[in-house]
């Protein structure tokens, strides 16, 4: 539930910051996400109809997501009753046990209920951003405890979240590392959907701010990483998080750039969308979720091979360098800007360390085409 502000009020801060590096661990994970399944989970999310808080809709659609996490082999499942206005519903908290932090948690969230229509973008979206998430995190261990949530009564005002927090977080004492919230992360059919927002924390309390301005900060970084989306960095309001940052915790959050003049409408729907950028907000997602938990594991040989190659530094400021290569053909070599324009060209010999300047090349994304594969590589000058 986000009425539009427009962008005028947006803060227009790019990000800048590069604090983490890439992490080949995660990136096999980020490999994992599948088009397929996100859109399949968008259709399906589409049929169960209008979810308002109560509804046999909502209902359905619960039982949906419980079956899903079941399949996954998930085991600490639990409803939270939600009542509002005579109705009632239920929240979905899924747990995952950290190895080393049991205790502490993760949340990552993302309201099913709707209103006046499906709400395939808000929030099948961040719905099947979680799910997807959830897929492929069930067989990794994180250092962190991470909690999917799916709120309900979000479109009612906030009131499934605002009862989580009221009635388990705050009497549980719940130890809340970060609560990463995701709605409305579906685009725009037609338009050119490029741009992830990541939200920070700037109301009162304030003591929380600064943690949100640099767990954002992280979020941005981690979008740049593991998708090919650019980052705008904005203010929270209007979604789920707003209850916790009441409370003192630190919060982020997600949002589409571009959009969306359909939710709470009958025109929320998957044809309205750009399931393309669903796919890419996925994969940043989940390349931060294993950032902030902290996924790690042993990469299998396959996924050692595909990753094996990798050029440095990255971000680079004067120069990439590309290692020798053990098989013994010539790759050509391509350096494309963010807009695909060709700025650098090269061949590698077998054998042979590349390097490539970037002393002159402007900051921002490129795209490093050595044979058949591409490698994202960002040009941060100190
Ligand atoms: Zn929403």
């Amino acid at each position: 539930m986000k009425k539009t502000l427009g962008l005028m009020l947006l803060l227009g801060i790019a990000t800048q910051c590069f604090a983490q590096t890439h992490d080949p661990y995660h990136q096999s994970l980020v490999n994992k996400v599948n088009q397929n399944n996100i859109i399949q989970c968008l259709t399906e999310f589409e049929g169960f109809g209008i979810k308002t808080l109560g509804s046999q809709a909502e209902e359905n659609t619960l039982n949906w997501l419980i079956s899903h996490y079941q399949s996954w082999g998930y085991e600490d499942i639990e409803t939270h009753q939600v009542n509002a206005y005579g109705e009632t519903g239920y929240n979905l908290i899924v747990t995952k046990t950290g190895t080393v932090y049991p205790e502490t948690f993760i949340i990552i969230d993302a309201h099913y209920d709707t209103i006046n229509g499906p709400g395939t973008n808000d929030n099948g979206s961040g719905t099947a951003v979680l799910l997807e998430i959830a897929r492929i995190l069930a067989d990794t261990d994180t250092e962190y405890s991470v909690k999917f949530i799916h709120f309900t009564a979000e479109e009612w005002g906030l009131i499934g979240s605002q009862q989580y927090v009221n009635e388990i977080v705050i009497p549980q004492n719940l130890d809340l590392k970060l609560v990463f919230n995701i709605d409305e992360v579906g685009g725009v059919a037609g338009m050119n959907n490029d741009t992830i927002v990541c939200e920070k924390d700037m109301s009162a309390p304030n003591g929380n701010n600064a943690a949100s301005e640099q767990r954002t900060q992280e979020l941005a970084v981690c979008m740049q990483l593991y998708s090919n989306l650019d980052t705008f960095i904005s203010f929270a309001y209007g979604s789920d998080y707003v209850p916790f940052q009441e409370a003192g915790y630190v919060i982020t959050g997600l949002y589409e750039f571009n959009e969306s003049d359909f939710p709470h409408t009958p025109y929320d729907t998957i044809e309205n969308m750009d399931p393309e950028y669903e796919y890419q907000v996925t994969k940043g997602s989940l390349g931060a979720l294993a950032f902030f938990a902290k996924a790690y594991g042993e990469l299998n040989t396959d996924e050692q091979e595909s990753l094996q190659y990798t050029v440095y530094p990255n971000p680079a400021d004067e120069f990439i360098i590309l290692p020798p290569r053990k098989s013994g053909e010539k790759m050509q070599v391509q350096l494309f800007d963010s807009t695909g324009k060709l700025v650098r060209q090269s061949v590698q010999k077998p054998a042979q360390e590349l390097k490539i300047v970037t002393t002159n090349l402007q900051q921002g994304i490129y795209f490093l085409k050595i044979g058949d594969k591409t490698h994202k590589v960002i040009v941060q000058h100190k």
